[in-house]
């Protein structure tokens, strides 16, 4: 420590930084941004080397933040337990998350097999890793269990990797019944569980081995943050932690702090998202001006028996797609530039209800006939529906609807 008699260079590196133990605990956590941590003694420092396992708020054994620290270990900390899953490495984004994942489950030649369905740049990482390491992937349609089967019957993959909400039609993956075969031919299953959200279903329970999130979506829910998390056993935990270190993707400490406070409203806002989805999307059901809704909550959806068997009884999640009748792509934009409330963000889980147009945004780099292959029409829209008011909402929709 500091005192007067040193001299200014010295004081001004180390004046006012002794630290003060208190016998009161801050009840809500501060924000630690330290690169490093001092120990009691080398021997204490040389312990904190190892993979600290979901370390919570426990500063003895963090060493430097690359490797893990305070506000990152309590996030992990807690979506662990939401996930039910036995330990959880956060990143700065949900690729960095997925990359890690797919560094630590693969090895040059093994076979994979993934949902035709996946999140756009999930399906360019999977492909490039495809031609970087020698493995056998193929793409397969997740929504047809039985092509799923054989698929996997015929490849044997050592590794499956899906989404249980699909994007962007909301299509529902059965995951259950996929995550059993995967096992009897002995493949890892990864779910990416972004859209569902443990509020929805805990992938771990029905038979996943890894589940990733972006976190920037409705975990965070503030569209704030970039982040996200890979979580599982301790095991393969280890090996994503050690690619993390090497990488160094770790989210800041405010940036892990702000999705651990964005996290606290999970519940509440999932419950009152699925409660206006559910609104909405029967709304729009009965509107002539609608050609197609997609949301596994409408009793004829086609994926209405899936998602009844895998989602809290009443709950469909937050998403819903449809399709405006008779309408190009001036038309659509037309539609979503009278929008008052709703805004076009290419983003999803947001307090705020945010729509995206897939065949101008997401599913752009796709032709006009592989998008229309998909179902993803000119006048598709995806509607990432938020906690406002129902009614507010869907007289937002409705005066646009009337341009
Ligand atoms: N997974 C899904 C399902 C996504 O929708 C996204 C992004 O939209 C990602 C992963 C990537 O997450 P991030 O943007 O946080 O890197």
């Amino acid at each position: 420590m500091a005192d007067q008699s040193h001299d200014f260079f010295t004081l001004s590196v180390h004046a006012g930084s002794a630290v003060r133990v208190d016998d009161s605990t801050p009840a809500v956590p501060p924000i630690v941004p330290s690169v490093g941590y001092i120990h009691p003694g080398m021997e204490e420092t040389t312990a904190t080397f190892d993979y600290p396992g979901g370390t919570p708020y426990d500063s003895s054994k963090h060493i430097y933040s690359r490797y893990s620290a305070p506000n990152q270990a309590l996030l992990e900390e807690a979506i662990t337990a939401l996930e039910g899953a036995e330990g959880a490495v956060s990143f700065s984004s949900g690729m960095a998350a997925i990359h890690a994942a797919l560094l630590a489950l693969l090895e040059p030649g093994d076979v994979v097999i993934a949902a035709n369905q996946l999140y756009g740049l999930t399906r360019s990482l999977l492909n490039w890793f495809a031609e970087m390491i020698d493995i056998d992937l193929y793409f397969i349609d997740f929504l047809d269990t039985g092509a799923v089967q054989s698929a996997l019957e015929t490849f044997t993959p050592d590794l499956v990797v899906c989404e249980v909400l699909t994007n962007p039609l909301v299509r529902v993956v059965d995951l259950q019944a996929i995550a059993q075969i995967a096992h009897d031919v002995g493949a890892v299953v990864l779910v990416d569980n972004t859209f569902a959200t443990p509020y929805l279903l805990k992938p771990l329970e029905v038979g996943a081995d890894i589940v990733v999130h972006s976190t920037t979506k409705f975990i965070n829910g503030h569209g704030d943050v970039l982040g996200g998390i890979v979580l599982g056993s301790q095991e393969p935990m280890q090996k994503v932690y050690g690619f993390r270190k090497m990488l160094g993707a770790v989210p800041g400490a405010f940036d892990a702090w702000l999705t651990l406070r964005g996290m606290r409203t999970l519940a509440l806002r999932m419950q009152q998202s699925c409660s206006n989805a559910a609104r909405i999307a029967a709304w729009l059901d009965e509107n002539p001006a609608i050609e197609r809704v997609y949301y596994p909550g409408l009793g004829d959806d086609p994926c209405h028996a899936t998602a009844t068997k895998l989602f809290p009884d009443g709950l469909f999640g937050g998403m819903i797609a449809f399709e405006i009748a008779n309408v190009d792509r001036q038309g659509v934009f037309k539609f979503v530039d009278g929008l008052k409330l709703i805004s076009s963000v290419t983003s999803l889980g947001d307090i705020c209800s945010i729509l995206l147009h897939p065949a101008s945004s997401s599913h752009r780099t796709l032709t006009r006939e592989q998008c229309e292959a998909q179902g993803i029409t000119e006048g598709v829209l995806r509607l990432s529906v938020g906690i406002e008011n129902a009614d507010d909402l869907i007289a937002d929709i409705d005066q646009a609807l009337s341009r």
